[in-house]
């Protein structure tokens, strides 16, 4: 299975981000926070078997992404797995989980909170893992994390 998923664009070193339900690979990148630093391959649209909507596909190369990085993945896409390839060869599979506490990925949904009035960085801790709560460390503010929140939609702005 993972033989010829690669054979779309194989890679000698780097992170393989794969099973994102179509279409969330823009999405990926940009939690990620991933710019100009390489060279990077995103694929959308790819049939499987274990997503029926599609799944997209994003390369990441010369780069290993840590498990901290990964998990922010979690937040929108808790299907993916991530592959870490060394090589060409697949040198870690590695499953991915919400983190417990997340720093600056996201904005508080609370236009009086801290965060949003004085700028200071957001962070947020676990509530609830099958809804995908988190609360703000600053106003307690418990909030489900989407799309609109991510603090790279504001920079284009
Ligand atoms: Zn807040």
């Amino acid at each position: 299975m993972t033989k010829r998923a690669y054979k779309v664009y194989a890679i000698e070193h780097g992170t393989v981000i794969d099973h994102i339900p179509t279409p969330g690979a823009l999405q990926v990148v940009r939690i990620l926070g991933l710019g100009n630093e390489g060279i990077m391959t995103i694929g959308i649209g790819f049939r499987s078997k274990k997503l029926p909507q599609g799944k997209d596909i994003v390369k990441i190369e010369n780069r290993e992404l840590s498990k901290e990085e990964t998990d922010t993945i979690a937040l929108i896409a808790p299907e993916a797995t991530i592959n870490i390839i060394k090589d060409g060869e697949v040198f870690e599979k590695r499953q991915i989980s919400l983190p417990s506490s997340i720093s600056g990925v996201f904005r508080c949904p609370n236009p009086n909170c801290a965060t949003n009035k004085l700028g200071a960085e957001t962070r947020f801790e676990l509530e609830d893992s099958r809804s995908i709560r988190y609360r703000c460390t600053y106003c307690e503010r418990v909030t489900v994390v989407e799309p609109h929140l991510l603090a790279g939609q504001l920079s284009s702005v």
